[in-house]
């Protein structure tokens, strides 16, 4: 059976003074979440280390936003694995539509981060999506397609979380419809080569759409954006369907 990935993206947000907060709030939700669903929180660096030392008996798994090929070296601003290895991160998002569009992210880097991670014990969660124009020209299909094909050269697929994440939907509040994201992921599916590697929806999850995405067969999982930064409303989104 795959494994159920929740994870929160919090993107450039929460000083440790407010992650500390966001914690106090959020760990009385998770003693309702069943057993068998990861919660991860993927943080700013500069919080790694406070929730690393924090969540030290809770379910709850770290993760970071990016990492670096190399272990170590002359690539200012970069992470490196050994790092957040040596800060117990679990997962690292690589290839997020913001590295791509704002970073110049190609999928050649994703690959060499995707590696690099696996390297050191960490499971990235790879995101592919298309934007808005891909979609209204029929392009969906074969552009994240061509995404997996290239990012996923020589990446070990059994500890992989892919997250498709249409790109019109992120931070928009412009929700993929959950057939849709189903069979686009369904096709994800039949594109790698392990069936068992847990796939993710992401775009403006919110407490009020979490119950309908995650009863979709083929959906995994959710990456959430804005609706992770507020406890009651991830802890709504971990707890879905009780
Ligand atoms: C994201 O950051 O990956 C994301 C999906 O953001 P949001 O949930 O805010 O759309």
């Amino acid at each position: 059976m795959r494994k159920k990935v929740i994870a929160g993206n919090w993107k450039m947000y929460k000083t440790q003074a407010e992650a500390q907060e966001f914690l106090q709030g959020f760990l009385k939700h998770l003693t309702e979440t069943p057993d068998d669903r990861e919660v991860v929180l993927c943080v700013p660096y500069t919080d790694l280390w406070l929730l690393s030392k924090n969540l030290h008996g809770s379910r709850i798994r770290l993760g970071a936003q990016n990492i670096h090929w190399a272990a170590e070296g002359a690539y200012t601003g970069e992470i490196s694995g050994p790092m957040l290895a040596e800060a117990g991160v679990r997962y690292v998002v690589v290839g997020h539509s913001e590295r791509r569009q704002y970073f110049g992210e190609t999928d050649d880097t994703v690959n060499l981060r995707l590696k690099a991670a696996q390297e050191f014990g960490i499971t990235p969660i790879l995101c592919v999506g298309e934007t808005k124009q891909q979609r209204s020209t029929g392009q969906t299909e074969p552009f994240i397609f061509n995404q997996l094909e290239n990012d996923l050269v020589d990446v070990d697929q059994s500890n992989l979380v892919i997250a498709y994440e249409p790109i019109w939907a992120i931070g928009t509040g412009d929700t993929c419809e959950p057939d849709e994201a189903n069979r686009v992921i369904g096709l994800i599916r039949e594109q790698i080569d392990n069936p068992d590697v847990p796939i993710q929806y992401g775009g403006s999850v919110k407490p009020d759409n979490i119950d309908v995405i995650m009863a979709q067969p083929e959906i995994d999982g959710v990456l959430v954006g804005g609706a992770s930064l507020t406890p009651d409303s991830f802890g709504r989104i971990v707890n879905f369907g009780l």
